[in-house]
């Protein structure tokens, strides 16, 4: 398949999945189980054309590191379970990992609970040609922290500040710095895999069954699950305020992991199709050079 082709494809599948004005938005519309009329035979198809989506990515990093002009800042968010891991592993597989990079956020360290929370993510943002990937990011701050208010307590904020507007203003500073961001050069895709109850359940019975999958496992992950709603609320929220046509979000229905990783992947190939990429042109002093090196080679004794 020609890469104009996959292009092509790639937006025609990521559109479907594309928040870029929050004001309607409704978690309950997107159906986790949905694989876009794919039935299970259709799943080798899918990866081969997961394949040629790599292989795309592959060829639009290597414009994008060339040119030098760009970067491209991807984000994560999910409950446990849902696929982000292996949906970057599997989507990033083609790309050069010099151009690219991994970030995961944990639970704050004492050091970074001494800042304001953009800090130790704006430290790792990516530099222009490359391709940065936030495994969870500030956006915990309205999630995890709203869900278990008391995380908010650990952030040594001044009491005057801890007002009830608190989570609209930090969703309306993610906003901004998102399109501060953007007019700066970085171009922002966020993702939340969107995984039922049931198929997490069973994700975590295979990973307590499972040798390989237990280190995966924590206890803690089971008790989150009682949170569910609360979540789901929050990442609603999240999603209406903070999807933007500069920074939009993909739902990515995420309870077929073959259809979650072909998803991002066309969301990833749109994004970059729609800057601008190319490989420098050598201007007339470049091209000089290069006449001289060729020269001086070929006289090489
Ligand atoms: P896995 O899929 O392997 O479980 P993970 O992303 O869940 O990967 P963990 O180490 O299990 O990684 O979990 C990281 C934890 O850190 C999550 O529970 C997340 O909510 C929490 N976390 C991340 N950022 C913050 C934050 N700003 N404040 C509080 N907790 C946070
Ligand atoms: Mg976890």
């Amino acid at each position: 398949m020609q890469l104009d082709e996959i292009i092509q494809r790639a937006r025609e599948l990521a559109q479907a999945y594309r928040i870029t004005k929050g004001d309607t938005f409704r978690l309950q519309d997107i159906d986790p189980e949905d694989t876009a009329g794919l039935e299970a035979e259709d799943k080798p198809r899918a990866q081969e054309g997961l394949q040629a989506g790599v292989q795309a990515l592959a060829a639009l990093q290597d414009r994008l590191y060339a040119q030098d002009r760009w970067a491209v800042l991807l984000i994560f968010q999910a409950m446990d379970a849902a696929g982000k891991d292996s949906a970057i592993k599997h989507v990033m597989s083609g790309v050069n990992p010099q151009g690219c990079q991994v970030v995961a956020f944990k639970e704050p360290s004492a050091e970074e609970l001494d800042h304001d929370y953009l800090w130790r993510c704006s430290k790792h943002l990516p530099e222009r040609g490359r391709i940065g990937i936030f495994n969870r990011s500030y956006y915990e701050e309205v999630l995890v922290v709203r869900v278990h208010e008391a995380l908010l307590h650990k952030q040594h904020l001044p009491p005057e500040l801890l007002t009830k507007d608190l989570w609209q203003d930090r969703l309306r500073d993610m906003r901004r710095f998102e399109r501060y961001l953007y007019r700066n050069g970085v171009l922002i895709r966020k993702f939340f895999l969107h995984v039922s109850p049931q198929e997490q359940k069973k994700r975590f019975l295979e990973r307590i069954d499972t040798h390989e999958k237990q280190w995966k496992f924590s206890a803690a992950d089971v008790r989150e699950r009682g949170y569910w709603h609360d979540y789901m609320a929050a990442y609603e929220a999240m999603i209406r305020h903070t999807a933007t046509a500069e920074a939009p979000w993909y739902v990515v229905p995420a309870d077929h992991k073959w259809f979650t990783r072909l998803v991002v992947a066309a969301a990833v190939i749109e994004a970059l199709a729609s800057l601008d990429l190319h490989y420098p042109q050598a201007d007339e002093a470049k091209r000089k050079e290069l006449a001289w090196a060729r020269q001086a080679l070929l006289e090489e004794q």
